[in-house]
């Protein structure tokens, strides 16, 4: 299958390589030139420009870092919506507001277009490992239709309602990740204020009620679990702005509905000082500095 790979950054390369690995014909388009050169030294093609990565592609898949790129990419006079193929399949995995991503795909829609959004969980290690949980909005066709793909960069694939609804479960899932990195570095801090080495305390706490995903499969404290960003000086992996973008959905959806996320609020705040003081471009697990 021909298929355009728009976005290949921390996620958005890993993720076509597997398509790559699975034999697809992937044409990758960046803005920023070493994230092509890395794609093309792993074997695949690049384009020079958008509109010629789009060109012939059946799939055309974003992997884009927040709401405004993807509005960029598809709307507009410039935009893909009114210079591609209709029939090409339009597959965005960005994390992205629920609400754009539903004027979207309408547009993608009036146009002729089959679009769906889904966002992804598993961080850039479930991209590599190609283990990733994709959370789906749109036409079950539609969804059918991208399925034979996603399936090759993920392991989980949940089809959660209409356009928009995948966004609205990613938006949910990463309230409670900014929440609960906050709360597992804080007692690895205590832990360690107490004298107790923090691998014993994360080894005990992973066979407690405590366990979670940032203790037992992203621990934030150097040293204490090879291969994730803490060990790697919170280099690659997810960044605090983009967490940060993400408690900004989940908080911006909440007052839309009269819902109470108070402590995404706090969460929002914190990760907000974090970025403030030069750190936004750090892994998310670096708030375990956070003092
Ligand atoms: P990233 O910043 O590493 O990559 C985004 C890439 O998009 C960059 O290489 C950038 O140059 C490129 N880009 C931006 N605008 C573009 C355009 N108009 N055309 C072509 N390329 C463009 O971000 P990431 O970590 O890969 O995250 C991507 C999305 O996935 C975000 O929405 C993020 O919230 C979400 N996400 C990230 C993780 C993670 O662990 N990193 C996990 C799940 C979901």
């Amino acid at each position: 299958m021909k298929i355009a790979f728009i976005g290949l950054g921390n996620m958005g390369l890993p993720m076509a390589l597997n398509l790559l690995k699975a034999g697809h014909l992937v044409t990758g388009f960046d803005l920023v030139k070493s994230q092509l050169d890395l794609f093309t030294a792993a074997g695949g093609a690049i384009a020079p420009d958008l509109k010629t990565a789009a060109k012939d592609a059946e799939v055309l898949i974003s992997m884009l870092p927040a709401s405004k790129h993807v509005e960029g990419l598809y709307l507009g006079e410039e935009g893909l919506l009114a210079n591609t193929n209709p029939k090409t399949l339009l597959i965005d995995c960005s994390t992205i507001s629920p609400k754009v991503a539903q004027a979207v795909a309408t547009k993608a829609k009036a146009k002729g277009f089959a679009m769906i959004d889904a966002p992804v969980s598993g961080g850039t290690a479930g991209a590599q490992a190609g283990t990733l949980t994709f959370m789906v909005g749109g036409d079950a066709s539609d969804v059918e239709r991208a399925h034979p793909l996603l399936e090759k960069m993920g392991k989980n694939i949940f089809h959660a309602g209409a356009s928009g609804a995948g966004q609205t479960v990613k938006v949910c899932n990463n309230m409670i990740l900014g929440i609960q990195m906050l709360g597992t570095s804080e007692a690895l801090r205590l832990g360690i204020a107490n004298g107790i080495d923090p691998k014993v305390l994360s080894d005990i706490i992973s066979k407690s009620s405590g366990r979670n995903w940032a203790l037992e499969l992203y621990n934030p404290c150097p040293g204490v679990m090879e291969n994730v960003p803490s060990s790697k000086g919170y280099a690659g992996g997810f960044g605090v702005d983009l967490m940060l973008k993400d408690l900004g959905l989940a908080v911006e959806n909440a007052e839309g509905l009269g819902a109470s996320v108070p402590l995404g609020e706090l969460a929002k705040q914190l990760y907000e000082t974090h970025s403030k003081a030069g750190n936004g471009q750090l892994d998310f697990s670096s708030v375990f500095n956070l003092k």
